[in-house]
């Protein structure tokens, strides 16, 4: 098992941000994760840090960067490039590698093959 140091901040961020404790921190401002829960991501520059001990792990620090809410953005919605690839994604996973056939079904990745190209012994097992 790794032990780790227990570490604050990075060094070179470590000054210069307004340092908050765990719920401290002004309205305002958000961690990745609260706006995420919102389905917003972070529009604008790191202005401020928590910094709370954790209670699981003695002696070790948790720490998180805060956002100005206001400035917070949608997050990125999907584009048609997106979807595309997306589909291309799925639709290579219906393809057999046997029969070279896009079948309605995703290809077992265990057996690599559609169920017609299966060897029947598989196929009982499957
Ligand atoms: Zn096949």
């Amino acid at each position: 098992m790794m032990t780790r140091r227990p570490r604050l901040v990075d060094r070179k961020h470590a000054d210069g941000f307004p340092t908050y404790t765990w719920k401290t921190a002004p309205d305002g401002l958000s961690t990745k994760d609260q706006l995420k829960s919102r389905g917003l991501r972070p529009g604008g520059p790191i202005v401020a840090q928590i910094k709370w001990r954790s209670k699981k792990r003695h002696g070790n620090y948790r720490h998180a960067w805060l956002y100005e809410t206001d400035l917070a953005l949608p997050k990125q919605p999907m584009t048609p490039a997106k979807w595309e690839a997306v589909g291309k994604a799925l639709r290579a996973r219906r393809i057999c590698p046997e029969c070279g056939v896009e079948k309605h079904y995703t290809i077992s990745t265990k057996y690599k093959a559609c169920n017609e190209c299966m060897p029947p012994e598989y196929a009982a097992a499957a």
